[in-house]
């Protein structure tokens, strides 16, 4: 549903033509070729190293097995070659992704070679170092959380039980020679085990065909997982004999690994992922760019799969003069009323760089928006003094009204100072303006809306894009600017977000107050109901498989397994 622009290269080549690679670095430096794991998806899986390389890498070479959460890690301004199929063109052949790695770094640079599963788990991260090495370029290898074992896990099945194997075999139902591997199924199944094969889903219905005829027993469980570690995962559990009806029963299609063994009977009792409160949902979590979403956090302790999207940037102003003028004169005012982190940021800051201690803020009472402005507020050792029950800047407006009025009648000096986006709407000043009280509006930063990159974030695998301000909902759209926006479904942190929102025709939810969890529980709620209307439709399949059954004499729920 959403597309991003293709606008790194360009930044690029703007640099090179300056001398530098990227980093500032100088061109003569000697470049690296990092070989790292992405793991099966789920970013949760991928290695501290690799999140370290990937922050200082001067480009990534990625295919499209690594997932989105992954691929959200990786810094904006770094450059990006995809060397993955992409839809209806060719993928580039190994010779020339080999070809590419080298030419990146005899240019200097650090290149990240990011790969799905593990780099060396048929993953031709073997042939994609002999040119390496035969140039002399330095090269470092970061294994990952191959999908052959992960996968399985994900689903709930483990690869080894005591109870019913002793070894696991991971197999390629693929060859570099042709499509469908040269495989010996007899010693296979003399072995014994758990097999997995991956690249297998073509040619399924040829490697249950063989193993039948090695001698394996027609009723050996089989699985075959699809999507793995991600929110949209389907496992269908079945035997050797109907697997593949029953997988193109329940359109199985790539990347999914097949599994076959006793082990994957135990998925009945052991699935665990889709079960989790917010299983099976994938969240584009939009926010500023310099802040950490403690709401990506809170979705994904509750199962979602998140891509954490920084969609603005705010910047302090550069002409800071009316800031460092507000600051001198400190003591001219009563209150402060702060109505994002970013003010209470570059408030502070500025206080640091004039060398202003923080006992010149003494006698001043603070009012935030709401709690994650508080939040920022008590982080410099301040309590607030008003924040509004509902977390709008209207209600701050009123409630900053209301009081400073009390304190006049009171006989005491209310002036008021709010130092907040060079954008700020109306909403906040509009009822001081109306109350007769004295402000000032101070503009100290500014609220950039960022680049979409070279990948694009959101498409129609993601189920809802959480927005948490006005801004990061005009940052999204700026980014998208080809996608259908009533395909998005906007979960929205209050009214004033909703409505932003609403107005470009996305699908609105609104969470009852404007707060984080608040937003979570309004996606639990929606979860709820949407998991009992599903129940009900199971209930009609169940007595429709009930009636089949009494046809075909097989159990019905053969691929019941598929979420
Ligand atoms: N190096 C990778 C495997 C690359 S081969 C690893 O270690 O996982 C590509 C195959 O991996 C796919 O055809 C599929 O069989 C499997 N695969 C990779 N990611 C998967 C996922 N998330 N779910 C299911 N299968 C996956």
């Amino acid at each position: 549903m959403c597309s991003t622009a293709e606008n790194r290269a360009a930044d690029k080549k703007a640099e090179e033509k300056t001398g530098k690679n990227g980093t500032g670095k100088d061109r003569t430096a000697q470049g690296k070729v990092y070989l790292v794991g992405g793991g099966p998806g789920d970013p949760g899986l991928f290695t501290l190293r690799g999140r370290e390389l990937l922050e200082k890498a001067d480009v990534v070479v990625y295919d499209k097995l690594v997932g989105q959460g992954v691929m959200a890690l990786i810094p904006r301004d770094t450059e990006l070659i995809t060397v993955g199929k992409v839809a209806g063109h060719h993928p580039i052949p190994q010779h020339e992704i080999n070809r590419i790695l080298l030419r990146e770094a005899q240019k200097g640079r650090q290149v990240v070679r990011l790969k799905g599963g593990d780099p060396f788990v048929f993953g031709r991260g073997g042939e994609e170092l002999e040119l390496l090495v035969e140039h002399g370029v330095p090269f470092e290898i970061v294994p990952g959380v191959t999908s052959a074992v992960s996968v399985p896990a994900y689903n709930g099945i483990p690869v080894t039980h005591r109870d019913f194997c002793s070894s696991f075999h991971i197999i390629t139902g693929h060859t570099k020679k042709s499509d469908e591997a040269d495989i010996d199924y007899e010693a296979l199944v003399r072995v014994g085990g758990t097999f997995i094969f991956l690249m297998g889903v073509t040619a399924m219905k040829k490697i249950c065909a063989g193993l039948l005829a090695a001698g394996m027993e027609p009723d050996m469980p089989a699985a075959v997982l699809e999507r793995g570690t991600t929110a949209h995962q389907r496992r269908v559990v079945s035997d050797v004999a109907h697997l593949t009806e029953d997988a193109a029963a329940a359109g199985i299609s790539t990347p999914a690994i097949i599994v076959v063994g006793r082990v994957c009977a135990l998925a009945e009792q052991f699935h665990w992922a889709e079960d989790r409160p917010l299983g099976g949902l994938k969240i584009a979590v939009t926010r500023p760019k310099d802040r950490n979403s403690a709401l990506a956090g809170k979705l994904s302790d509750l199962g979602a799969e998140v891509v954490v999207l920084p969609t603005i940037e705010t910047e302090a102003l550069t002409d800071d003069r009316g800031l460092e003028q507000a600051l001198t004169q400190i003591s001219d005012y009563d209150w402060i009323a702060f109505t994002s982190p970013a003010g209470v940021k570059v408030f502070y800051d500025k206080m640091k760089q004039m060398q202003m201690d923080v006992r010149r803020l003494w006698g001043l009472k603070f009012a935030v928006i709401g709690e994650g402005t508080r939040k920022a507020v008590e982080e410099k050792g301040i309590l607030t003094d008003l924040m509004p029950e509902v977390y709008s800047g209207k209600a701050l407006g009123q409630a900053l009204a209301e009081r400073l009025k009390e304190e006049q009648a009171a006989g005491r000096r209310a002036r008021l100072l709010i130092p907040r986006s060079k954008i700020g709407t109306e909403d906040v000043i509009a009822p001081l303006k109306e109350a007769a009280i004295e402000f000032t509006d101070l503009p100290v930063y500014d609220t950039i809306y960022l680049p979409g990159g070279g990948f694009a974030f959101c498409d129609e695998t993601v189920d809802y894009v959480a927005f948490t301000s006005a801004s990061t909902v005009r940052g999204f759209v700026k980014m998208n600017e080809n996608a259908d926006l009533t395909k998005v479904k906007a979960l929205c942190i209050g009214e004033q977000t909703a409505a932003q929102a609403g107005a470009y025709g996305m699908q609105v939810l609104v969470s009852e107050k404007a707060t984080m969890d608040s937003m979570v529980d309004r996606l639990l709620l929606e979860r709820r109901s949407a998991r009992a209307n599903a129940d009900q439709l199971d209930q009609l399949d169940a007595l429709e498989q009930a009636a089949q059954q009494t046809y075909t004499g097989r159990p019905g729920g053969a691929a019941g397994g598929a979420q």
